[in-house]
């Protein structure tokens, strides 16, 4: 597989680490206050970053997945917290419209999604359901000319400020618990819909966590998104290019940590003459950075696959595993590196707690394992 890029890749690269430096501006600030970037996520949607992989009929970029890995890991590298906004936004929210939405359902949704007019969200966590997704309790009936749901959500990424939701609920509990659930598509203004607080959270705090309340919310029979009961199968297929989007937070990371180490040790090294030359220092800055390049490549291949039309479930779960442990790695490292004066404030210590997310959301990295493991096993 050929992994250099093309010009036009390279072009795209260019202009997204150009928005980047404008994220990475105020986004210490925005750690300290857990503010939303709203000024700043609708000039991201005027240049096109809320419509990545939308066609371009719908007023997208229309990108590939290896386009959008590229934009998307320049924006975690700048602000994780911004990052995962536009990666939900796109790959979770986006992407089960693009892949399993009517023309209808499309002409009606990714218009206001690629234009910056509409935030989209995935809710598919519960209290009682997190690894094991298939146990979630929401439910779907059929309610006259259409649908009544009823149910809870946790932690749901933009819950506050997104318009467009992807929820999954239970429409047929006879059936096996993999096989009784279907996916609807929600409009945040839905009567019976409410959000909760956001969570206070160790990173990513200027991106919203929420509860999301269902309570006799009445939908319009053509909200259901693809076939009933098929919702579990759109929701882990749509997870492994999730996944990928996650990998690329993480990569960013594990390069925003090896370049806050390598420019406070150029520092260190004119200021008091040693701490860059030291054997040790050296050997953890090229271990983080062969991290950071292994990383990458694996998040490529699993984009690539998934370019291609190939299955790509275990490439994807296998970037996400090593990507967010290299992050954390590299976080580890750097504050090593850095000492006191990380651990007591500073981009690193920001970075350290931002990463820790990676290993957790869209399958924790033991579910990774359990993914590979199954595919090796062929189960
Ligand atoms: C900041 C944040 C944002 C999130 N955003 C979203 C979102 O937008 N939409 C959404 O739907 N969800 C979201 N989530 C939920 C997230 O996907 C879940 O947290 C994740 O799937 C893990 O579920 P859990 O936290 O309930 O952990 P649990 O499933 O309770 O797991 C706890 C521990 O047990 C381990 N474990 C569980 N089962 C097994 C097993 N069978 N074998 C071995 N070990 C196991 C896990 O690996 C973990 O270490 C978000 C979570 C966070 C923290």
């Amino acid at each position: 597989m050929d992994f250099a890029l093309s010009t036009e890749e390279q072009e795209l690269q260019a202009g997204a680490r150009a928005f980047a430096a404008v994220i990475a501006e105020d986004s210490m600030e925005r750690d300290a206050t857990h503010e939303f970037p709203r000024a700043l996520l609708q000039e991201a949607a005027r240049l096109g970053y809320w419509g990545l992989g939308i066609p371009k009929q719908f007023g997208g970029l229309g990108l590939n997945m290896l386009e959008q890995c590229l934009v998307l890991e320049e924006f975690a590298r700048a602000d994780a917290s911004l990052h995962v906004t536009l990666s939900v936004h796109n790959s979770l929210a986006c992407g089960p419209i693009i892949r399993w939405g009517s023309l209808a359902q499309q002409q009606e949704w990714l218009p206001n999604m690629a234009a910056g007019h509409t935030l989209g969200a995935y809710a598919l966590t519960e209290p009682s359901s997190g690894s094991d997704a298939a146990a979630l309790r929401t439910r779907a009936t059929r309610d006259g000319s259409g649908w009544l749901v009823n149910g809870t959500k946790l932690w749901i990424t933009t819950g506050v400020s997104a318009e467009t939701f992807i929820v999954f609920a239970r429409t047929n509990p006879e059936l096996p618990k993999t096989k009784g659930i279907s996916a609807f598509i929600v409009s945040g203004d839905a009567a019976g819909f409410t959000r909760g607080k956001p969570e206070n959270k160790l990173g990513i705090r200027s991106s919203e966590t929420v509860q999301l309340f269902f309570e006799d919310v009445r939908l319009p029979i053509d909200a259901l998104l693809g076939e009933e009961n098929s919702g579990f199968s759109y929701a882990m297929a749509t997870l492994d290019g999730g996944r990928i989007g996650i990998a690329t937070q993480a990569v960013g990371l594990a390069q925003a940590a090896l370049d806050a180490a390598v420019a406070t040790l150029k520092v260190h090294a004119s200021a008091k003459g040693c701490a860059f030359t030291s054997q040790q220092a050296d050997f953890t800055l090229a271990d983080m950075a062969v991290r950071t390049t292994a990383a990458r490549l694996l998040v490529w291949r699993a984009a690539r696959l998934r370019d291609a039309g190939q299955p790509h479930t275990p490439e994807a779960s296998m970037a996400k595993l090593f990507a967010s442990e290299a992050a954390n790695k590299n976080c580890r490292d750097a504050v090593a590196l850095l000492g006191g004066a990380a651990y007591t404030g500073g981009l690193a210590e920001r970075l350290l707690r931002d990463a820790r997310v990676t290993e957790i959301y869209e399958g924790t990295s033991e579910v990774q394992r359990m993914l590979v493991a199954r595919s090796l096993r062929g189960s």
